[in-house]
């Protein structure tokens, strides 16, 4: 459903993107994860059309976004990391205003839109201002406006930043519902548990490059699923081990503060490339 070759960017003499590959398959959700600034929202920009890549093929659907943009924008929805939405204008309004973009005829528009609010709870909202709905609400308005034309293709940037714990588990099953129902989504975060918990195959993005692209449980395999974090100077080292008993013998022979617990997608981007996806 996505496939992308060789993809570059430059913004004067920063390189956002250096040669990136991937793909994806029809109702597949695939995360993007990555440090602030590695280029994930640059990769949105370009795969929806908002940003045109130096060079480097980008299909949708089959369809080149540089050679016929309107055909291949079509397929797509976006659900930007910004709050784009009118916030003097209802609920409602701005919905319709979406499905008009997509020339959408009123009584299909009419219906989506009780459909989709529906879909996020927000029927009882529909005539409520924008700005007066808080910010799990307005960024479930968000997700259902990039559904408004019915996309084959969902690309959602950071979709449940600075949201809560709770409101952020309940946006994951609105996330899990639309693929359930056979969009494929794209997903950009920088949460390890977001992609963990949503994401079929992750990619990790670091500097513009790709460094690895496999299902969680995969990665996650391959450094050990046990990890023992120790205090040691002040600092803390992470040593993993293959099962539990191994790390808790590791742990009993430690004099000092140590911890057991599960590896986890941090860990094994800080083993690829010395980074941890969210700098303390
Ligand atoms: P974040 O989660 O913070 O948005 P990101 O992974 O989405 O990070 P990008 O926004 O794609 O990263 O940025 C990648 C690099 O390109 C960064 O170094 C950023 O400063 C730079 N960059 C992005 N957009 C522009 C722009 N319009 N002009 C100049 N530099 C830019």
């Amino acid at each position: 459903m996505i496939a992308i070759q060789q993809l570059t960017k430059t913004y004067g003499h920063i390189q956002a993107l250096s040669g990136v590959d991937l793909s994806v398959q029809k109702g597949e959700l695939f995360a993007l994860l990555g440090p602030n600034g590695a280029g994930k929202t640059t990769m949105v920009r370009i795969m929806t059309g908002l940003t045109r890549a130096d060079s480097g093929t980008v299909l949708l659907n089959d369809t080149d976004i540089s050679r016929h943009p309107t055909d291949a924008k079509r397929q797509v929805g976006l659900v930007p990391q910004v709050l784009n939405l009118d916030t003097e204008l209802t609920v409602y309004r701005n919905l319709d205003l979406h499905g008009r973009f997509f020339s959408l005829p009123r009584d299909q528009r009419r219906e989506r839109i009780e459909e989709l609010l529906a879909y996020v709870e927000l029927s009882d909202r529909a005539q409520t201002l924008v700005k007066h709905l808080s910010g799990g609400m307005k960024r479930r308005l968000l997700i259902v406006r990039a559904m408004m034309h019915q996309p084959r293709i969902l690309f959602m940037d950071e979709p449940t930043v600075g949201l809560d714990a709770a409101i952020r588990r309940r946006v994951w099953s609105i996330i899990r519902r639309i693929q359930n129902e056979g969009t494929t989504i794209f997903l950009t975060t920088h949460y390890i548990e977001e992609a963990e918990y949503l994401a079929g195959r992750v990619a990790f993005i670091d500097r513009g490059q790709i460094v690895a692209i496999d299902q969680p449980a995969t990665l996650v395999r391959r450094m050990g699923s046990w990890a023992v974090d120790r205090l040691v100077d002040n600092e803390l080292q992470t040593e993993c081990f293959p099962d539990r008993a191994a790390a808790k013998q590791a742990a009993a022979d430690f004099p000092g503060r140590v911890t057991i617990r599960r590896v986890n997608l941090e860990d094994v981007f800080l083993d690829l490339t010395g980074r941890k996806v969210v700098e303390e």
